[in-house]
């Protein structure tokens, strides 16, 4: 079996759900080019779970977590199977990096993935189960964690992290009168260290970057990508979307390997 390559997507807001738009492109995109992988692992920024945890559910039921959207949203939902047997492959593989995932029997899936996976698989007809986050941790534990599960790639599994280049909510619901430029400039340091396969700046973002505090004034959103390039360390960086939505939400797509 090929080795499969990994992906960062920005999910956007909940409306994404109705209009996909240029990212959306991009994501329909992957799922056609991609060989059919035997599941997808989503790495979302809205589950999070001390240690990490591994949802093994077999029939995973769509979470609509988010309030204040048009109803229509709340109708939506994506009905592709668990991979609970994936899911118990997980533990082991990662024991011997010295994580523990919990394995969460009941896991549904949040809109950062069921958002994205409604475009790449419209059939609803690959398998996908969810990895939280450990919001104690940062993102060379997430780079270690996805280096981990690199071997996941050899066995058919499309590993996917699933946030935004940029997330601030403030600044999407109550804007100042003139948002300063800190999209771009964050943007760019982040593709031009990713280029350059600078793992050692890209750890240490938060201090490195432009502006990385107001684009992340919690990391939840940027660690999906920490996991998504740990899994493909050193290998073929390719920025596949860039594009900015509400003003300041980078809704940038990466590829690697
Ligand atoms: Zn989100």
């Amino acid at each position: 079996m090929t080795r499969l390559p990994t992906f960062f997507v920005s999910h956007g807001s909940p409306m994404l759900a109705l209009d996909a738009g240029n990212a959306g492109r991009v994501w329909a995109a992957i799922g056609h080019d991609v060989p059919r992988p035997r599941a997808v692992l989503m790495v979302s920024a809205h589950w999070h779970h001390p240690g990490s945890a591994v949802g093994g559910t077999a029939k995973p039921e769509t979470i609509h977590d988010f309030g204040g959207f048009p109803d229509e949203l709340y109708t939506l939902h994506y009905d592709a199977p668990g991979a609970p047997e994936v899911a118990h492959e997980i533990p082991a593989l990662l024991t011997t990096h010295g994580y523990a995932p919990a394995i969460d029997a009941e896991r549904g899936l949040d809109h950062g993935a069921w958002v994205p996976l409604r475009v790449m698989y419209p059939n609803a007809d690959v398998p996908v189960l969810q990895l939280a986050l450990d919001m104690r941790q940062g993102p060379a534990w997430h780079y270690r964690l996805g280096q981990a599960l690199a071997a996941l790639r050899d066995a058919g599994i499309l590993i996917v992290g699933s946030g935004s280049l940029t997330h601030n909510l403030r600044d999407v619901f109550a804007p100042p009168a003139v948002i300063p430029d800190y999209v771009t400039p964050f943007q760019d340091w982040m593709h031009a260290r990713l280029d350059l396969h600078d793992v050692d700046a890209l750890l240490d973002y938060r201090r490195q970057a432009p502006h990385a505090v107001r684009a992340h004034p919690s990391e939840e959103h940027l660690l999906p990508l920490y996991v998504a390039l740990g899994a493909a360390a050193g290998e073929r960086v390719t920025r596949l979307h860039d594009e900015v939505t509400e003003r300041v939400l980078a809704m940038d797509v990466y590829r690697f390997g």
